[in-house]
């Protein structure tokens, strides 16, 4: 394999009863690239970002994180998935930042952030409350480590859930709509800290209806639409240039 992917999906399939969500779908993520994943809803965007973060199985296709198989085809063409130890070792290579934020009601925001590079990674504590107060820093947080989420904006909320997934020093790092549960002033700060995230050449496979966003951050867009790639390309060509009638219909509706 000379791919040099850190995220590799290829003929993904996936159905939920009798309904294909997922339709042989692939996708390769590179090391410092952003990939915006564009469509109408209902189109397979979640289920794509919950099945390359194992919180949904495949039922065909390939997964690998680098060097990392996280499943194949098995000689039935379904898909086999690695161990338990694999597939533990795979969820430590992503982060994942949810459109609801999804923090710990009852933990302080430093709690939120340092629970799992603790507890789950085992890393010396001197070390984690550095690291998570830099990233509070960096987010534009600092001083607020001691209170509890309830008590923040949504749009802070949602800035440390990112200093969260980022504690965990991640390879990659999956956004399902990350500000769609926002208001547009809010947004405007999330998207602001995505944007340095992406100068610092992190890697990013970001959900989003924010199209002006997409453009002048993302690298490369794929619009999914009934659950396979549409078109994908270099981010201003399919955004200022779609070839497809399904992008040109979806994209006009944000003009
Ligand atoms: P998007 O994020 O692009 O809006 P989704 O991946 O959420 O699309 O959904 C794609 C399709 O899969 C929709 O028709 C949705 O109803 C269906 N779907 C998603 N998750 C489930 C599930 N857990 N059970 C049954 N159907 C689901
Ligand atoms: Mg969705």
């Amino acid at each position: 394999m000379t791919d040099q992917s850190l995220v590799l999906l290829e003929h993904a399939k996936k159905s939920f009863g009798d309904t294909p969500v997922l339709k042989d779908l692939s996708l390769s993520v590179h090391k410092g690239e952003v990939v915006a994943v564009i469509g109408p809803s209902g189109g397979g965007k979640s289920t794509l970002l919950r099945c390359c973060t194992l919180l949904e199985t495949l039922d065909a296709g390939r997964l690998a994180f680098g060097d990392l198989l996280v499943c194949e085809d098995g000689p039935d063409g379904r898909a086999v998935y690695g161990s338990k130890a694999v597939q533990k070792q795979a969820k430590e290579r992503f982060g994942l930042v949810f459109q609801n934020f999804n923090l710990f009601p009852h933990y302080t925001v430093l709690k939120n952030i340092t629970d799992a590079p603790l507890h789950v990674q085992k890393r010396p504590k001197d070390e984690v409350m550095t690291h998570a107060r830099a990233l509070l820093d960096k987010m534009g947080l600092a001083g607020k480590e001691n209170m509890v989420p309830c008590e923040l904006s949504g749009g802070q909320q949602q800035r440390v859930a990112i200093a969260r997934a980022l504690a965990l020093n991640p390879d990659v790092l999956f956004f399902d709509e990350p500000t769609s549960a926002l208001d547009p002033e809010l947004t405007q700060d999330v998207l602001k800290v995505i944007r340095d995230l992406a100068a610092e050449h992190m890697t990013m496979v970001i959900v989003t209806h924010e199209m002006n966003f997409a453009r002048d951050v993302a690298d490369h867009i794929v619009f999914m639409d009934g659950g396979i790639i549409v078109e994908e390309g270099p981010a201003a060509d399919l955004i200022n240039n779609p070839k497809h009638e399904r992008t040109r219909a979806f994209l006009s509706k944000y003009e």
